[in-house]
């Protein structure tokens, strides 16, 4: 049997082991550390923003952008309902209420279409939510010329969910920029990794450094440990921000061999009459995290058939993410269709692809053969 191909492995540049080194060197094992600073200007300096904060994870930067936000209990927050969880539990923690919005089948990301019906249904009842998640998903930016005068126009917040969109572009600029707040995660199955992180980019330094004070568990400035708000231990280690350090220097060549990847999917199936690639939406750049592919409805092979098929071959496949508004976990949310229900189709019709970028040509053809061999 090949050696098990997977989904989106971490694939290390070869860097990490210097900073690494560097760390061990100079005993800065402890939490923080010069690499944690350093990390964070590579971040901001990469996507534009003016500011950044190393976290624990891309869940724990969702977070605390909420409570920045002011999010507390029976508020209202509307997020992207074609996502990851990590997305939209930090709404929960603080006992605030999502509400769920629809793609739309151009990006697969939130439908403004949606975003406006809600607000509309929200505005009539006299409570407008607090904030709005919006997921650039499987690294495509969603169509900010449309979501955010929507968000202007009720005066709400957004937060930009681009923990899978590190590199990728709108109309040239950098997604995890259009928001307040923008967040990413590292953890090991993203474009880059630093084994397990994330971190909040903003233009707000004054939220960057109350976020970032709430990571460090609250600690006022004093000798002794003083406390005056609740904090959380969310902080990057300087080992982890070591390995980002290493790993955001292949940004552009990963993004680069992930392109290749979707385009040689792309070709090999284009002759498959029951299948259709993941739209690129002609306003910006992915960074192609994964490919993703959609049956028809008419088609008699089901992505179950699929992901089997590759599982007999040892090769990782997913389906698409399970939209928040089918999770018995949120069942009592409400809920914004685009006109019909564009992620709950998706995510009966689609299944993602091994898209890692040190997949060699050899195994991506195996791959291809074997979905060939379904139809
Ligand atoms: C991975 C992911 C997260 C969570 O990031 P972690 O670092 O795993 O906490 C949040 N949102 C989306 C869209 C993700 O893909």
């Amino acid at each position: 049997m090949m050696q098990r191909i997977y989904l989106s492995p971490p694939h290390m540049s070869g860097e990490e082991m210097k900073y690494i080194q560097e760390a061990f060197d100079t005993n800065w094992i402890a939490p923080l550390g010069p690499h944690v600073d350093a990390f964070e200007k590579e971040v901001a300096c990469y996507t534009g923003a003016k500011g950044a904060v190393a976290l624990s994870a891309g869940t724990a930067a969702v977070h605390l952008a909420l409570k920045y936000l002011g999010v507390q209990q029976g508020d209202y927050v509307f997020c992207s309902s074609l996502t990851f969880s990590g997305t939209c539990n930090p709404i929960v923690y603080e006992k605030a209420i999502p509400v769920f919005i629809d793609a739309e089948p151009e990006s697969w990301n939130m439908s403004p279409a949606a975003l406006e019906a809600a607000f509309v249904s929200f505005k009539k009842r006299g409570k407008l939510p607090k904030a709005v998640i919006i997921v650039n998903l499987y690294g495509q930016s969603a169509d900010y010329g449309k979501l955010l005068p929507i968000c202007e126009h009720y005066g709400v917040p957004v937060i930009e969910d681009a923990a899978e969109s590190l590199g990728a572009t709108y109309k040239g600029k950098q997604t995890g920029t259009f928001g307040k707040m923008g967040i990413f995660s590292f953890n090991g199955n993203k474009i880059i990794t630093t084994s397990g992180g994330g971190m909040v980019v903003s233009d707000d330094l004054d939220a960057l450094k109350k976020i970032k004070f709430w990571a460090t568990q609250a600690r006022e400035p004093a000798r002794h440990y003083e406390h005056k708000e609740i904090g959380y231990n969310y902080r990057m280690s300087n080992i982890a921000a070591a390995i980002g350090r290493g790993q955001i220097r292949a940004l552009d060549d990963r993004i680069q061999r992930k392109k290749e990847i979707f385009d040689t999917y792309r070709k090999a199936f284009s002759n498959i009459s029951e299948i259709k690639i993941m739209p690129v939406a002609e306003y910006g750049t992915p960074n192609y995290w994964l490919t993703v592919v959609i049956l028809d409805q008419q088609s008699k092979v089901k992505p179950d058939n699929i992901i089997t098929k590759f599982e007999e071959n040892n090769i990782e496949s997913r389906p698409v993410w399970k939209p928040m508004h089918l999770q018995p976990v949120f069942q009592e949310c409400e809920y914004y269709p685009h006109t019909e229900d564009v992620s709950a189709d998706l995510f009966h019709k689609g299944v993602c692809l091994p898209s890692g970028t040190a997949m060699s040509g050899e195994d991506q053809a195996v791959i291809i053969e074997k979905f060939k061999s379904c139809f």
